[in-house]
């Protein structure tokens, strides 16, 4: 191998295998270690206790043991051939003549033999057969009882410390044991396993190629986004894409789920994020990829009662990990969300996550491209249109298309079928609409039509209205805040408003709700935020900007510093009844310009049905589509406002749900 001194560094060797789980949760050979060694100690500590005290408790094996005043008698009657009396405790041993046959015997005799006593010995016993003796302890038996209750002592103390360690161990290990909370591996998918979303392959093959070749963009000195975020509803695919970057680069892929940072104590998390990236820098090059970053990542200090100490702490120290690897170096990471409204601006600087690549949700080429990877591997009817079935999964994302791909192989395998028939895909879409739960953004065939219906009528206000900006497009694939989307563009940059054009603004807004109350006799909740957006314009022309004759030039706000929270604190410099007055004219206003907006909407109800029609036929239609349907319904061109030069920028876009 010839090393060059540009060649990219070799690939770090695999991660060492994951120690096994085993049902018992800890290491195999753990159990047997601690177990010897905890119970080998006390084992040791007994034997040597019980060895200690048998010499001095239990009689030696010194032969019968006979009163002493056998022992005397014995004596008197000269059987007695020798003694050996021990000084300290009065005991007797010694050897007597018991049938011919001499025995051992023992004896415990008074610590000081009587007088008595002696004369008898010296007068009865052979010569020299009495001996005293006194025995100097050994040192463990002298040092025992005083070094026994220490140790003992000591021991209980090691004792309870372990135990409490024990129940201490998960608090004190948290940070360390459980840092592996990110999985890591070398995965094989490629682009070619992501379906549909050209834009956002091309916006994220550079990444691929810079951590193929970086030295490369270091040459240059071209600078690489060391963070991505990759903005989508669930479900649509960030993870995959992170992950086939990673494949088409051939590099680690290190992911980890925000909410896996987080524990109850502080510091935790930071442990963990200092972890992983280390982890990564030992990998040389690698994707980081951290999933929900929102969980993490929210604004610190939002919100009332201070903060979270444990997410703020988190969250700085991916802060100064992030700033503290070389754009060069090959890291990169890939965040997903599905709120990057609510991201710590802090986490979006230049030199953080500063480039944004929104997933959205499928159109209908993406739709039937995602269906087509996943029918792949599926014995497949011939009779089956993927067109039909795209076009009925409006709503429904990548995960949500894999889903409905499985289920309808289910569906056949039940029904005893060996090929999965348009059936099969009826049947599976009902059970995927029904199962999702309510907050997810697949619509029933009902819900669509009112939802077309509403965004139609949030178009044709707009439309017809000169006030208003054109049209730019107009969708019913929900994004993460609405189900549809209408959405305008402002010809110029514009910096303040006219009374009029605010008035047609309301308009604007109110007609989503008008056409369903139109076409339905009912209205959805789905008008929620055009109502509170309309209700907020409405009262900053009363408040702010002296449009109401009633109130007059007067302004009702305080625009002295916010500390908690948008509006809340905002101390009120005026009276209670001017307060109301302000209700009613607010009121007054949207109830006008409801009226407006309802009078506006009969009179283009035929514009309403063909628009609708449109929308659910082709789901995103462009303003210029809205103009001509809406000249077609009136036979007459002469009502059609100018037709207007779509931008394709959609930066400044004004959008209404
Ligand atoms: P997210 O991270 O956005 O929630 P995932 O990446 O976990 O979504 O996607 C879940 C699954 O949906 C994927 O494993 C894949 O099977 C399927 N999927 C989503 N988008 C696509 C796509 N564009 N092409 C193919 N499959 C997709
Ligand atoms: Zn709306």
């Amino acid at each position: 191998m010839v090393v060059m001194a540009s060649s990219p560094p070799p690939p770090p060797p695999p991660p060492p295998p994951p120690p096994e789980r085993r049902p018992g949760g800890s290491r195999p050979s753990a159990p047997v270690d601690s177990a010897w060694r905890r119970w080998g100690v006390w084992a040791l500590a007994g034997a040597l206790i019980v060895a200690l005290f048998a010499s001095s408790i239990l009689p030696s094996d010194n032969g019968d043991e006979i009163s002493y005043d056998e022992f005397t008698e014995a004596v008197a009657a000269g059987t007695v051939q020798s003694i050996e009396v021990n000084n300290n405790t009065g005991k007797i041993e010694g050897v007597r003549i018991v049938d011919d046959v001499e025995v051992d015997f023992t004896t415990n005799g008074p610590l000081e033999p009587s007088p008595v006593d002696r004369a008898s010995w010296s007068e009865n016993i052979p010569e020299g057969g009495v001996k005293f003796k006194t025995p100097t302890p050994g040192f463990l038996s002298t040092w025992l009882p005083f070094l026994l209750f220490p140790l003992l002592f000591i021991g209980f103390f090691i004792f309870m410390q372990r135990r409490a360690q024990g129940q201490m161990g998960s608090v004190m290990s948290i940070g360390r044991s459980k840092a592996k909370t990110y999985s890591s591996e070398r995965p094989g998918t490629t682009f070619d396993d992501v379906a549909g979303y050209a834009p956002v392959k091309q916006e994220i093959t550079e990444v691929v190629d810079f951590l193929k070749k970086p030295e490369r963009f270091a040459e240059i000195g071209a600078r690489i986004p060391k963070g991505v975020l990759l903005v989508g509803p669930p479900g649509t695919g960030k993870t995959l894409i992170a992950r086939a970057v990673a494949g088409e680069a051939g590099v680690p892929f290190l992911s980890v789920t925000g909410s896996d940072f987080m524990e109850m104590f502080v510091g935790v998390g930071a442990s963990r994020v200092r972890d992983l990236f280390q982890t990564a820098r030992k990998m040389g090059r690698a994707i980081i990829f951290i999933d929900e970053i929102d969980s993490i990542g929210r604004k610190r200090g939002a919100g009332l009662g201070g903060g979270h100490d444990e997410r703020e702490q988190t969250l700085n120290q991916m802060l100064s990990e992030m700033d503290g690897f070389e754009a060069t170096e090959g890291i990169v990471m890939i965040a997903a969300t599905n709120r990057p409204d609510i991201l710590d601006p802090a986490l979006l600087r230049p030199g953080r996550f500063d480039r944004q690549v929104i997933v959205p949700l499928p159109e209908l080429e993406d739709r039937k491209a995602i269906l087509k990877v996943h029918i792949k591997s599926k014995k497949i009817s011939p009779e089956v249109d993927l067109n039909v079935v795209a076009r009925g999964t409006p709503g429904m994302s990548g995960a949500d298309l894999a889903n409905l791909v499985n289920e309808a192989a289910l569906f056949a395998v039940r029904q005893g079928d060996d090929v999965i028939r348009p059936i099969h895909f009826e049947q599976a879409r009902d059970r995927v609409i029904l199962g999702v739960e309510r907050d997810s953004m697949v619509q029933t065939e009902e819900d669509l039509e009112k939802t077309a219906y509403h965004e139609a009528g949030h178009a044709i206000c707009a439309a017809v209205l000169p006030e208003n900006d054109p049209v730019h497009k107009v969708t019913i694939i929900p994004t993460s805040m609405a189900l549809g989307v209408t959405m305008t563009l402002p010809k110029t940059d514009r910096y303040k408003m006219e009374k009029r054009e605010a008035e047609a603004r309301i308009v604007m807004m109110l007609g989503g709700r008008n056409a369903e109350a139109l076409v339905f006799d009912d209205v959805t909740s789905g008008a929620a935020d055009d109502l509170r957006q309309a209700t907020d314009l409405a009262r900053r022309m009363v408040s702010e900007w002296g449009m109401s004759d009633r109130i007059g030039p007067m302004s009702l706000t305080d625009p002295g510093p916010v500390f908690l929270g948008d509006d809340l604190m905002q101390s009120k410099k005026f009276s209670d009844d001017t307060a109301a007055l302000l209700d009613e004219e607010t009121k007054r206003i949207l109830q006008e310009q409801e009226a407006r907006c309802a009078g506006l909407l009969t009179e283009n109800r035929k514009a309403l049905d063909l628009i609708a029609r449109a929308l659910l036929e082709h789901e995103t239609i462009s303003g210029d589509e809205v103009n001509r349907l809406i000249g077609i319904s009136h036979a007459e061109p002469g009502v059609l406002p100018e037709p207007v030069e779509v931008p394709s920028s959609t930066d400044d876009a004004d959008v209404q749900s």
